[in-house]
């Protein structure tokens, strides 16, 4: 499942939780950052 972060206030909007308008939820704030599932980067190999 895809995950934006808020620019604004920081909240975690799921991507069902955004229909037509990338918008915040929460905020109304319309800059809204991808995350990447399972760590993305930050994962070491061990
Ligand atoms: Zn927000």
């Amino acid at each position: 499942m895809t995950k934006y972060a808020c620019f604004s206030c920081g909240a975690t909007v799921d991507a069902t939780e955004i229909k037509e308008l990338i918008r915040c939820p929460y905020c109304g704030g319309r800059v809204l950052i991808k995350k990447r599932p399972e760590g993305g980067h930050h994962v070491r190999a061990r």
